[in-house]
């Protein structure tokens, strides 16, 4: 029988996919990555905040440049003028930077890397892939494929269930009015289902909402009146550096392995459904897959990811909802849905 073109393709160049490929490529495994961007990790959409413990578990991943600041604490703001203050330590990334470092580990460990390429779909052992420039069709065989295709994932669609809830978020980046070592959070009633942040970066700081669709609010109009807010208090001044935006899978894990595909990162739903938090389990959920391929069993990636992620996030996607039934009473749900208040532990 006629040999597989690579023994693992992996769709999606993303800290997921970028990982998985990396690893598995140093454990001698023949990989491809596709991605349909030109440019890994261009354009930015995140707030780029990771906690210090994956820099732990993966030092190459943090040479000094992709970092662009260290953050100490998370500090919420609540409408019922309640200060909450939380340790979170670790980084503000450069995150385009973060993402190519990552891709470049892997290609230094001889994986492939196709960029301008579209994943299309499956049939039988075919991946069917499409230059973005050119429009031409082409198709790969696999042994196994990795769905690192982020929040919207196509593998995963294409595959089975998959996320249809997500969070809507708008983001500028602003210069900051003053300095500021910690991660702030707000929660107001015109950012529903979701809050507003702003994280700092050296003299910049990203400002951002995440909003529940369900509300039908306009996530521009929201992030506008944040902005209003924010600067009013002299925290960041009035000039948009950089626009950004994107979804957030908000509904927890969906199944991680269909027969000889598996799903990692924001694809199989291992983003947090309230913090939108998704690049530390990108990284590990893509670290894990790359483990059980180069062990031969991928059906351990199934039951470790479940076990791992699992409670946590299918926990949050029940918090969620209660969130949501209750978004008109904020004193009373967000204490009862983030960790950050002794209540959330009550519950
Ligand atoms: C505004 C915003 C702020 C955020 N802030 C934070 C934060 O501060 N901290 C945090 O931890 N998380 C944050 N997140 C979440 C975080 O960005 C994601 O969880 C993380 O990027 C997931 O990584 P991933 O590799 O799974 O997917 P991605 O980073 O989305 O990578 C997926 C890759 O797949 C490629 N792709 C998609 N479809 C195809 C296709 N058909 N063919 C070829 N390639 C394809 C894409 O081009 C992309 O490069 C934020 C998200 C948003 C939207």
């Amino acid at each position: 029988m006629k040999k597989a073109d690579y023994d693992v393709v992996i769709i999606g160049a993303g800290p997921a996919g970028a990982t998985c490929g990396y690893l598995l490529a140093k454990g001698g495994a023949k990989v491809l990555l596709v991605d349909f961007k030109r440019e890994v990790g261009v354009p930015v959409q995140c707030a780029e905040f990771v906690p210090l413990q994956l820099s732990h578990k993966f030092p190459e991943f943090f040479p000094k440049e992709v970092i662009a600041q260290e953050v100490k604490d998370m500090v919420h703001f609540t409408p019922w003028n309640k200060v909450v203050n939380m340790p979170s330590e670790g980084f503000v990334l450069h995150r385009n930077v973060f993402d190519r470092n990552i891709a470049e580990l892997a290609r230094k460990e001889r994986a492939d890397l196709l960029l301008r390429t579209r994943f299309l779909g499956f049939e039988g052992e075919r991946v069917w892939l499409e230059r973005v420039d050119t429009r031409e069709r082409f198709f790969l065989t696999a042994d196994f494929v990795v769905g690192a295709d982020g929040p919207r994932s196509r593998v995963a669609k294409l595959t089975g269930e998959h996320t249809q809830s997500f969070l809507a978020t708008a983001q500028f980046t602003m210069p900051l009015g003053r300095d500021l070592g910690d991660l702030l959070i707000f929660f107001r009633d015109y950012i529903p289902g979701g809050y507003g942040w702003v994280f700092p970066k050296g003299k910049l700081a990203n400002v951002g909402v995440g909003v529940d669709p369900f509300f039908k609010v306009n996530v521009m109009a929201s992030l506008r009146k944040f902005v209003e807010e924010v600067t009013a208090e002299g925290l960041v001044e009035k000039r948009i550096v950089k626009r950004t935006g994107g979804w957030i899978p908000a509904e927890g894990v969906k199944k991680p392995l269909r027969e000889r595909i598996l799903l990692v990162g924001d694809a199989g739903g291992f983003c947090h459904p309230i913090t939108g938090g998704g690049i530390a389990n990108a990284v590990l959920t893509g670290s894990m897959a790359a483990q059980s391929l180069l062990e031969g069993d991928p059906q351990e990636y199934e039951e470790e990811a479940l076990e791992v992620f699992g409670p946590t996030l299918n926990r949050a996607a029940q918090k969620r909802k209660k969130l949501m039934k209750r978004w008109d009473d904020l004193k009373f749900i967000i204490p009862r849905t983030w960790i950050a208040f002794d209540e959330y532990w009550k519950d």
